[in-house]
């Protein structure tokens, strides 16, 4: 089977995490911060906090904005669960802003109908979590306008976007937000087996996030209620949780982090084949949106005639094709419907999901790969 994604593990990842396996430190050694660096020098952020997954990163970002009970968080129905749940993690409430149906990342349109209807009725949301779907850029300057509007703040969740571009600048650089979220899962662009980053340009919040990240715990005595006791002396002056990313893992992501643009070129590469390979099938293949350079995470197709989508995704599988879905439009999922969501709500994230499949995409695809998934495509379609 050929799976829709994978990692990219070459002899020097192994060396890296060898090295630090066998080093003083397994975890909170030098190489938390050393991979916390080639972030903000990738970025140009002003600072990054690794945490053990995207998933921490989203709860400790919203945390760390200020979200409780009582707020409301709105992202995009089509992505995966963690961009709602972290909303849910701080008692707040979420809703949702239906998808472009060009981009399939959140409208800005509607999102800013959207405002107004919720200004009218006092029910603005406390954030936003725009999700930058496949890699590509959220309209983030038209986003960032409607934050200051509408008075709320954002949080990106760029968990498929790392060395992708937004007006030529990098993803993560926060210009347009108050945090960045990327993940590190083996599937995205680059890995550290699990892990996640929360950048920012705020010194706040990348202190509140540095203290949610471990126990709310710190050792810094500027920030101590009283004087510190001695050299042992800690304090808790939050409550946070043990979200802390390993040195073996942060080992493997400054390793992989040398190889970015390598893997997003080749990304890039491959899909632009796609796009010709395809032409002529019954199908859409992903559009590009001018200010927008892409990482690339994700090729989704959506196919012409809806009625023939199961069966082309059974007919790929069969033929060794490890297509997939991104994603099942969150206010769908059993958990959310209970909070009265239902299906007609978000009908282009609806018709988005009767018609997706991410075929193929990673770094390591070869050439003769692509065309065995074209082949099978071809053949699927039409039958
Ligand atoms: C993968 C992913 C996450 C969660 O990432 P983890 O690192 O696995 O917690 C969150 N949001 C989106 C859009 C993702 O694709």
């Amino acid at each position: 089977m050929i799976p829709y994604g994978k990692q990219d593990i070459n002899q020097d990842d192994i060396d890296a995490v060898v090295d630090a396996l066998t080093s003083n430190f397994i975890t909170q050694g030098p190489k938390v911060p050393e991979f916390e660096k080639t972030i903000t020098d990738y970025t140009g952020v002003r600072h990054a906090v690794a945490v053990s997954s995207a998933t921490a990163a989203l709860h400790i970002a919203c945390q760390a904005l200020g979200v409780t009970k009582g707020d409301i968080v709105w992202t995009s129905p089509v992505t995966f669960v963690a961009s709602a749940n972290c909303a849910l993690y701080c008692g707040a409430e979420v809703d949702f802003v239906d998808i472009d149906k060009t981009t399939y990342n959140m409208s800005v349109t509607r999102l800013e109908r959207k405002l107004i209807e919720a200004k009218a009725i006092g029910r603005l949301p406390k954030v936003v979590i725009p999700v930058h779907l496949t890699g590509q850029s959220c309209e983030m300057e038209q986003i960032a306008k409607l934050a200051k509007d509408y008075d709320f703040k954002i949080i990106e969740d760029a968990s498929h976007a790392i060395g992708g571009k937004y007006k030529e600048a990098p993803v993560g650089t926060c210009t347009f937000s108050d945090i960045t979220v990327f993940s590190f899962h083996p599937v995205k662009i680059v890995t550290t087996a699990e892990g996640g980053v929360a950048t920012t340009n705020d010194n706040e919040l990348a202190q509140k996030l540095s203290l949610l990240r471990s126990h709310g715990i710190t050792r810094d005595e500027t920030l101590m209620t009283e004087e510190s006791h001695g050299p042992w002396y800690y304090q808790q002056i939050d409550l946070g949780f043990n979200y802390r990313l390993t040195d073996i893992q942060a080992a493997l992501g400054v390793s992989q982090m040398k190889r970015i643009d390598d893997f997003v070129k080749t990304r890039n590469k491959l899909a632009d084949r796609y796009d010709d390979l395809l032409s002529e099938l019954p199908l859409t293949t992903p559009k590009q949106h001018v200010d927008c350079y892409s990482a690339r995470h994700l090729y989704v197709i959506t196919l012409l005639d809806e009625h023939k989508h199961k069966d082309v995704f059974e007919k790929m599988r069969e033929m060794g094709i490890g297509v997939n879905l991104h994603y099942i439009p969150v206010h769908l999922q059993p958990y959310y419907a209970k909070m009265g969501f239902k299906k007609g709500d978000f009908p282009a994230s609806e018709d988005y999901y009767n018609r997706a499949i991410s075929i193929p995409l990673f770094a390591a695809l070869t050439e003769a790969e692509q065309d065995q998934v074209a082949q099978a495509l071809k053949t699927a379609l039409a039958s």
